[in-house]
């Protein structure tokens, strides 16, 4: 099994070639932080808005190389957050932000469409199904809340029977769920891989290897500094997921902590068997939820979001590749799928998940400077990105969009405690879900001290299940 951080994605689509790094000084109308798709459907909406703009992409790496390319490829909507998404910002703003969100799923297959980039986009939905008793009943809510003409498909939410869960796949420990129609899947490395090659082709000016290491306001804007120069424009847009947790303006609005996905060889047989040839993306009723999924070649996908908190938002090392987790997905696999048990993992990767304390993304103004941020996607960005793209895009250029109004666009703050009080209380939370959670799945309860222990982050008020 390689224990690689690109994982099998980016290898499977082959890295494009590394674009040199920014080199003297130069301006812009919209400078762009981050090459992963909120910068990069941020740059695409622009230029898309207004083909004569300036753009310009600084991504410290290579675009794409982050958890932009190497994510469960899942594409979705908010449709199972509504009820509390109705609770938290009334009925319209809940269904205006839920219909954009589901417009956005099929907006995405026709950019690749429209576009010619084989991201192997597959509109199969997504069922998310109960895995134990204490799971059961898991999206009841969403059922309830659905419009029941949320677009041609009928209603945004289905209940499953056990038999109609196992009908769509066949895994021995599915039971009753719920399955929501406007959901696909995509080859994560290859979207995010053809948005910058579109984006190239239309003109933008993107530098690899640009790390931007500071900002300050200038008579014209916002001045952007990387150690090869700096990038004036008139606005900013900050979009580095995960490591926002490191900068000052945004250290107290996420905590970050990691995913991890292990991915088989081909199993076009073990799929057959399943009876899994509907494309769904699949998760569990977990808090910590497993996530599966099959490839355009046969393979199975299977990640699990139980992984570790970094300290201090820090990214990298554990956060990237954590052998430990890595063991448990592998063996969490085998109970989803025992026919799998002597197949071999191909690839084991993770990557950094930004966790915000409401469960949900948002866009902020940065106080001082013409600049705007989105973060904490809570491991759910590929479908909210575009969406985020196409919001933050009107927003560099002042121009009016329905998008813009959408309660994701400066909510009232949510903070998370300072560290070392977050690390610590926020690593000891986890712990006892995830041990919580397993012996829930093995059939028996938590010793009351996890119970309450995972209990807190509901008690608190903070949201960490959808
Ligand atoms: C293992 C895993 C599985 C996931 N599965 C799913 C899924 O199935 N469905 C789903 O919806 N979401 C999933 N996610 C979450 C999803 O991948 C992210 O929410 C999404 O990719 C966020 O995109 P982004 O552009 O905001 O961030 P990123 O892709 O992280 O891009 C940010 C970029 O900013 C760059 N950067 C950072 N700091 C700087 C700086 N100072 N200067 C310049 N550049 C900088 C980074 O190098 C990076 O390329 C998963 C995440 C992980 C880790």
């Amino acid at each position: 099994m390689l224990h690689d951080a690109h994982g099998f994605w980016i290898a499977e689509a082959g890295s494009p070639e590394v674009l040199p790094p920014l080199d003297g000084d130069r301006r812009a109308d919209v400078v762009v932080i981050g090459g992963g798709y909120t910068g990069l459907w941020t740059a695409w909406h622009v230029l898309a808005a207004d083909p004569e703009a300036e753009v310009v992409v600084l991504e410290a790496g290579r675009c794409g190389h982050g958890p932009s390319g190497r994510n469960g490829g899942f594409v979705t909507g908010v449709d199972l957050s509504l009820p509390a998404l109705r609770r938290e910002y009334g009925d319209a703003a809940a269904e205006a932000w839920a219909a954009a969100a589901r417009e956005t799923v099929d907006a995405i297959g026709e950019w690749c469409e429209a576009e010619g980039v084989d991201a192997w986009y597959r509109r199969g939905g997504e069922l998310v199904v109960s895995t134990a008793p204490a799971q059961d009943g898991v999206g009841a809510d969403a059922v309830a809340a659905a419009p029941a003409h949320a677009r041609t498909d009928g209603p945004s939410v289905l209940a499953q029977t056990p038999q109609e869960a196992r009908a769509r796949c066949d895994s021995p420990v599915f039971r009753a769920g719920v399955f929501v129609p406007a959901a696909a899947t995509v080859h994560p490395a290859r979207l995010a891989f053809g948005l910058r090659e579109r984006l190239l082709a239309r003109g933008a000016h993107v530098y690899e290897g640009s790390r931007a290491t500071g900002m300050r306001p200038v008579p014209e804007g916002v001045a952007v500094r990387t150690a090869g120069g700096e990038v004036r424009a008139r606005i900013a847009v900050l979009a580095v997921n995960a490591a926002s947790g490191g900068l000052a303006p945004l250290r107290n609005r996420l905590t970050v902590s990691s995913s991890h996905i292990v991915c088989t060889e081909p199993v076009p047989d073990v799929i057959e068997q399943l009876g899994w040839d509907g494309g769904e993306a699949i998760s569990d009723g977990r808090a910590l939820l497993h996530y599966t999924r099959t490839t355009r070649d046969g393979r199975i996908v299977f990640g699990w979001a139980g992984g570790r908190m970094a300290a201090g938002a820090r990214t990298g090392g554990r956060m990237e590749v954590d052998h430990r987790v890595i063991a448990q997905v592998r063996a969490d696999l085998l109970r989803f799928f025992p026919q799998l048990a002597g197949r071999r993992i191909e690839h084991a990767w993770g990557g950094p998940i930004d966790v915000s304390p409401t469960h949900r993304p948002a866009i902020a103004g940065l106080r001082g400077l013409p600049a705007w941020a989105a973060f904490g996607y809570t491991g759910n960005g590929v479908g909210p990105a575009q969406l985020f793209g196409r919001t933050l895009a009107a927003l560099a250029l002042d121009r009016r969009d329905p998008v813009t109004r959408l309660p994701f666009v400066d909510p009232p703050p949510r903070r998370v405690p300072p560290e070392p009080l977050r690390i610590a209380g926020a690593a000891l939370i986890r712990r006892a879900l995830v041990r919580k959670e397993a012996a829930e799945e093995a059939g028996g309860r938590p010793d009351p001290l996890t119970a309450g222990v995972a209990a807190l982050p509901r008690l608190l008020g903070l949201h960490i299940v959808r």
